[in-house]
């Protein structure tokens, strides 16, 4: 006798949304996508401008595995969806005095590159791989999909995390081992790509270098916005159902179990119901009317948040083939403004910029001889600083504009041909991220694993959450893993149906 489908609603379609709602759609149920926006992937939306295709958020892609996972579920390929091309340098990484440092795959060449600023920190290099891909084997590949539901098993980590000194910082592990200043900016500054202060986030994230290392860095071709067409089109394929602009105004609880959700005025009845929206805004908004969720929105309320990002997405009329893909600009200060970001009380004035320069790899992103790209600075959230962004944000851009033009990006000014920004009262508005937020819960060590929101909540057996705001964290790698983890919980209490289940038992 198979298994029973089951209605099951997944709340926002980034990118743990998604790889949930593919995952449960293989596995034979009846799966509908509820995003509010008009196109999917939350912060990986798309903007089509004046003949230019912007990525609003993720451009670095690791761990393609991750992704591969989802289509092999159904015996598919992630080649006939969407295609992934490496891309080298990883990352250029530059610094006012004119120091460019190609942070690479190619041990050779980065040897020599560190050699060039500090000979002993070859071997200290050698030591902090070494480092980092034990926390990768441990923080990633054991447990980086596996859900922290109870103590007992965050009990069971606890030995590995204090051989890797989980209570040391990033930045005081790459500096046991690394003393020059530049070099333990370069492999400390990876925290904030999920939304991490390095000298506060906890030494299992020196992990990222080994993942890095590991499979590399890619982009998709058309950018992340085919990738996340690529998957849209798999769940679609699969049979599940995208609503777009259909935003969820409240998650039904009745004796205990949530029984619908309320979109556009309308209750839906579900089975189950998994939430790939802002954590808070879950509880707090979306369960309102659920005194102890309510109470629990609250509670989370009064955590740690990432901080914000301010985004400048532009096009140019000329190409810029000599940049890198990706460029870290250091500004002046590290420590200093990175203690300025995640915790205010003013803008900083100064900046450290990510350039997107993604013609360098697909030119189809803008029209013939022109460049599209992306630039992004760090800033605090709502609650650490909250300047007048209606006011601060052209100002705001102008300065970082002028900064590149400067440095990096020769009449920049005089060439551009369409410009837009995003603030952070933009993630509060347009994703319903708490304190517009960029990343969710800082991923400090007693916000991690056991001590983040639950994949499956603490009371109500048939409520579940996805993405940045629940294990493993933020970042594309960590936003699929919880949905490996979620998905696996979602499995255990409503088994796999029909033909495709044993597809499902496989690779869950
Ligand atoms: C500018 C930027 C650059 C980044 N760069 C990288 C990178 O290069 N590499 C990397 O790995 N990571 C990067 N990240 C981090 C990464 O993008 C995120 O951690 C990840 O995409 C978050 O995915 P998520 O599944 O948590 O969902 P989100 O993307 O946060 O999506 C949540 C969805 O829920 C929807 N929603 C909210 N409320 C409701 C509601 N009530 N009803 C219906 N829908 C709702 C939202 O509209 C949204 O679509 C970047 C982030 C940003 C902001």
């Amino acid at each position: 006798m198979p298994n029973q489908a089951r209605r099951i609603a997944v709340i926002g379609s980034g990118f743990g949304g998604l790889a949930l709602a593919i995952r449960l759609q293989s596995a034979g149920h009846a799966v509908t996508l509820y995003e509010m926006r008009d196109k999917p992937g939350g912060r990986a939306y798309v903007y089509h401008d004046d003949g230019f295709t912007f990525d609003a958020g993720p451009t670095v892609i690791t761990d393609p595995t991750a992704l591969e996972q989802l289509f092999e579920l159904t015996g598919r390929t992630i080649d006939d969806y969407v295609t992934l091309v490496p891309v080298r340098p990883f990352y250029r990484l530059c610094w006012e005095d004119g120091t460019a440092f190609d942070y690479d795959n190619d041990q050779p060449k980065l040897e020599a590159q560190i050699a060039r600023l500090d000979p002993a920190d070859v071997q200290g290099y050698r030591n902090f791989l070494a480092f980092s891909q034990q926390a990768f084997a441990e923080g990633y590949v054991k447990l980086g999909a596996v859900p922290f539901v109870h103590l007992r098993d965050m009990l069971a980590a606890a030995p590995e995390l204090a051989r890797l000194r989980g209570w040391s910082s990033v930045h005081a592990t790459v500096a046991r081992f690394i003393r020059n200043d530049k070099l333990r900016q370069a492999f400390s500054f990876h925290t904030l790509l999920v939304g991490g202060n390095p000298f506060e986030t906890s030494s299992i994230y020196s992990l990222i270098h080994a993942l890095e290392r590991e499979w590399g860095v890619l982009f998709a071709k058309g950018g992340t916005g085919a990738l996340v067409a690529g998957l849209v089109r798999l769940f679609e394929d699969l049979g599940g159902t995208l609503r777009l602009n259909a935003p969820v105004e409240r998650i039904v609880i009745e004796a205990g179990r949530a029984t619908g959700v309320v979109v556009n005025g309308t209750r839906e009845p579900v089975d189950a119901v998994a939430s790939n929206a802002d954590v808070v805004h879950t509880y707090r908004d979306l369960l309102a009317d659920d005194a102890p969720s309510a109470a629990n929105g609250r509670r989370l309320q009064k955590k740690r948040f990432s901080n914000s990002l301010f985004v400048i997405h532009f096009g140019l009329k000329t190409e810029h083939p000599s940049l890198a893909h990706h460029t870290v600009c250091f500004g002046p200060r590290y420590r200093e403004l990175i203690s300025e970001i995640f915790a205010g009380p003013t803008l900083p004035e100064d900046f450290s910029l990510y350039l997107h320069a993604p013609c360098v790899t697909d030119p189809s992103l803008a029209p013939p001889g022109c460049a599209a790209f992306y630039v992004l600075a760090p800033v605090p959230h709502l609650g650490a600083a909250d300047p007048d962004w209606s006011t601060m944000g052209p100002i705001y851009r102008d300065k970082i504009l002028a900064y590149l033009e400067e440095r990096y990006i020769p009449n920049l000014r005089a060439d551009l041909l369409t410009c837009r920004i995003f603030t952070p009262d933009d993630f509060k508005t347009e994703l319903n991220a708490h304190l517009g937020s960029a990343f969710s819960l800082e991923p400090i060590l007693t916000q991690s694993a056991w001590f983040r929101p639950h994949n499956r909540d603490d009371r109500v057996p048939n409520l579940y959450i996805v993405g940045a705001g629940t294990h493993p964290g933020a970042g594309l790698p960590g936003v699929i893993g919880s949905a490996k983890a979620t998905a696996g919980l979602i499995l255990q209490d409503f088994p796999p149906t029909g033909a495709l289940a044993e597809a499902e038992t496989i690779h869950a």
